[in-house]
């Protein structure tokens, strides 16, 4: 028998093991927590990319804190001790696995030697905290309470659609379905302004979902599976019902919940959901390209823009998979992986560049290797000084560049950049890539 058959023999009579992606099991992911192999590859920038000594980081958790427990080969290690029954949950361990923004850095970049699934392994870790009783934080208990009682994250009674001023129109029905969410609706109403206003000036009818209600983002992120689940259900009911054909947000992470977590939850693919899930960068692209929205206000400054990681690394679409792992490791069928490579960047860039007298500038860290904010998945209220050492590590970036104002394409980034600068005394400004797009419109 050739070697080659003999590693055909192997190949084929090696014992299989079920391979399968449910969160809510982290005995899914032993094999990928066992094959971390420590290389921290997952802290450094791409290396064919390294762009020097000084922004060459990517892992917000671990550059908060050295000890590498905070970083994601840490974390797997933590993740097989409490999954083989040898370590216990304990206030240190709890906030190792919770003070991280779920930023999918490391996913990205595991993948890029290994195939691991550290990004799904993260998310199974903190549902087993809640599974243990153990987690979550008290910060994201107080959110779920805010949710399930106002339907909003920040727990107050107001209006959600108070942003909406008398010179925006609204159909009552029709096929697009703006997606507001929380933090537009409350804390940066002047995003949910510019989108509607963008639709108005591209002359695309949209709706309102009727008591719109939160994503579910933080919950989810938590590890509070069950509750999201049931937001999620809700929220998909809704757009069915309202006969949308898509659903467009502007906030990174209602983007990736509607789109990426939801269709997780329901064991479903996301082109199952029955309708489409775009972010307004996707819009915008397409209205720029089909002549519908006319970019031809001169802006006058020197920008740069930061790939929130919800609209960059974290949003491939999510297709469930069920299949077996053998000889070395391969799984068959064949597994089309999340690689973060349908990240929203060049439709983003495409707009920027369009913006008529501004200049723009890239920062050192872009797309797959952007350095996270640090406030999404619930962590500027669980860690808000892990936040505002992120958002002050990546504004120093941005200075770097020499770029006035930071760009961003979510608002949980933009309060965060927006704060710390203001903290700090910083000269840097922050606009949502809906405010720039609408400050070059004619309207
Ligand atoms: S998670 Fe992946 S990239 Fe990070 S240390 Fe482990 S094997 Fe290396
Ligand atoms: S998700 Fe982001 S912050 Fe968390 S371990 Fe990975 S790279 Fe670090």
């Amino acid at each position: 028998m050739s070697v080659i058959d003999l590693m055909k023999k192997d190949r084929y009579e090696t014992p299989k093991t079920p391979v399968a992606f449910e969160v809510t099991n982290l005995n899914n992911f032993v094999y990928d927590m066992q094959h971390c192999i420590k290389c921290k590859g997952c802290y450094w920038v791409e290396h064919t990319y390294n762009p020097g000594v000084k922004f060459n980081t990517r892992c917000p958790s671990n550059l908060w804190n050295d000890f590498d427990a905070y970083g994601a080969m840490g974390k797997m290690r933590i993740g097989l001790a409490i999954e083989s029954g040898k370590l216990e949950w304990t206030d240190k361990l709890l906030e190792i696995i919770y003070a991280d923004p779920l930023c999918g850095a490391c996913d990205v970049a595991c993948k890029r030697n290994l195939d691991l699934e550290i990004g799904l392994t993260l998310e199974a870790l903190r549902i087993k905290a809640v599974d243990d009783g153990a987690g979550p934080m008290p910060a994201h208990k107080k959110i779920a309470q805010n949710v399930a009682t106002t339907q909003n994250q920040y727990g107050t009674s107001e209006s959600r659609v108070k942003w909406l001023t008398k010179d925006i129109q609204v159909a009552e029905k029709a096929e697009v379905i703006y997606y507001v969410g929380c933090s537009s609706a409350y804390a940066n109403p002047g995003i949910a302004q510019a989108t509607a206003k963008i639709f108005n000036a591209a002359g695309v009818s949209f709706m309102l979902m009727k008591d719109e209600k939160c994503c579910g983002n933080t919950l989810y992120s938590g590890g509070m599976v069950k509750e999201a689940k049931a937001i999620a259900l809700e929220n998909i009911a809704a757009v069915k019902a309202s006969g949308a054909k898509t659903l467009v947000t502007s906030c990174a992470e209602c983007y990736r919940t509607w789109k990426v977590d939801y269709p997780k939850l329901l064991d479903i693919a996301t082109a199952d959901l029955g309708f489409e899930v775009i972010h307004l960068i996707e819009f915008a692209d397409q209205a720029v390209a089909d002549g519908k929205l006319k970019l031809t206000k001169p802006v006058d400054l020197r920008f740069t823009y930061h790939d929130a990681c919800g609209v960059s690394r974290l949003c491939d679409p999510w297709t469930p998979y069920k299949g077996e792992r053998g000889w070395m490791g391969m799984i068959f069928p064949g597994l089309r992986r999340r690689r973060g490579r349908h990240g929203l960047y060049g439709q983003a860039r495409n707009v920027l560049k369009a913006i008529p007298g501004a200049e723009f500038v890239e920062l050192i860290r872009i797309r797959e290797n952007a350095f996270c904010c640090g406030a999404g998945r619930g962590t500027k209220e669980a860690f808000p000084e892990l936040a505002k050492f992120s958002a002050n590590h990546r504004l120093d970036e941005v200075k770097a560049v020499g770029a006035e104002v930071i760009v961003s394409a979510c608002p949980r980034c933009n309060s965060n950049f927006a704060q710390v600068a203001k903290e700090d005394g910083d000269n840097v400004k922050v606009m949502d890539i809906s405010e720039l797009i609408l400050a070059s419109i004619e309207v």
